[in-house]
């Protein structure tokens, strides 16, 4: 498999604090990523520097982001926005605030289609979106489309978010926490969604996530990050079967990490992963890890358990 999209040590900060510190990980043609973590720890930065929608205070201080084998952060974030809208579809959090209201599920739909591919009008954007929907298994796909997001069901607005960033024909998925704030019933359709996706033919996907279910359920790889870097990455198996670092033994044995209130049952030994020095080479988990030494006050690097799995960690 080839690579689609890499990040390659990327820091980022705002006034106060760094953000990202080193973030490197990559994302395979075809492949399902997901990158998973407690609030805090960077995860939805990460999309934000991609996608250039950070926050107007953070700022991207260094590394890179290759994506196609070039490098879009030389792109000023209108320009990276134009020039990616077209390989990668974007599934925000909170999709009952990203769909307008006063617009229809079919004007949602087909204007940044439009936009973008000016050859191909109105009524070849209306019938792919239908189609779309139709895939997605939303029935009666017309007169969805004629509907305001009013009209929509929780369930449902999710399922126009996904179909909407797959309109453009896209290499690259990704999706900011998709599972949450849904209910189960709702919650195992899209589950079952994404599986689908992961699946399609060369579409990648980027999922960020709490939710380890999900994520066992259909990445092919997983990232953990703490306190703006990786500190452990493997096949998810390898992850789910035989987790080395101590934090994600902790996620592990919490199980699903959906409900938020769970991250309060994390190990506390000291300050959470918002308070401390993220560009210090020491361990960034070693206020909270039970197993701490003396050297991992000092640089900790990556150890390589199999051609797959790394872990940052002394152990
Ligand atoms: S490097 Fe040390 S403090 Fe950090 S996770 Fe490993 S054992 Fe714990």
């Amino acid at each position: 498999m080839s690579e689609l999209l890499s990040f390659r040590s990327l820091y980022a900060r705002d006034e106060r604090h760094a953000i990202l510190a080193g973030l490197s990980l990559h994302v395979n043609r075809g492949e399902t990523v997901a990158i998973v973590g407690e609030s805090g720890c960077g995860k939805t930065m990460s999309i934000g520097a991609l996608l250039s929608i950070l926050p107007d205070d953070v700022r991207i201080t260094s590394g890179s982001i290759i994506f196609d084998g070039e490098d879009v952060l030389k792109y000023s974030g209108k320009e990276r926005m134009a020039r990616l809208y077209s390989r990668i579809g974007f599934v925000p959090q909170n999709t009952s605030d990203s769909l307008y209201p006063l617009m229809t599920v079919s004007k949602v739909m087909t204007d940044a289609y439009v936009r973008s591919h000016p050859d191909a009008g109105r009524k070849h954007a209306a019938e792919k979106a239908a189609i779309l929907l139709s895939s997605l298994g939303i029935e009666d796909a017309e007169r969805v489309l004629s509907l305001y997001p009013s009209q929509l069901s929780g369930g449902m607005k999710q399922r126009i978010n996904i179909a909407s960033a797959l309109m453009g024909d896209i290499d690259l998925l990704v999706a900011d926490e998709p599972t949450s704030a849904l209910d189960i019933h709702i919650r195992r359709q899209i589950e079952s969604l994404y599986a689908s996706l992961s699946g399609r033919e060369g579409l990648a996907m980027l999922v960020v996530s709490h939710d380890l279910g999900f994520v066992r359920s259909i990445a092919d790889r997983v990232y953990v990050m703490y306190a703006g870097r990786i500190i452990e990455e493997g096949l998810s198996d390898e992850i789910f079967s035989d987790p080395a670092h101590p934090y994600t033994k902790a996620l592990m044995t919490l199980g699903t990490m959906g409900a938020r209130d769970r991250e309060h049952d994390l190990p506390e030994f000291g300050r959470p992963s918002s308070d401390i020095d993220r560009e210090s080479p020491a361990c960034a988990f070693l206020p909270r890890c039970s197993c701490r030494k003396d050297q991992c006050a000092g640089p900790v690097g990556y150890a390589c358990i199999s051609d797959t799995h790394f872990v940052r960690c002394v152990l």
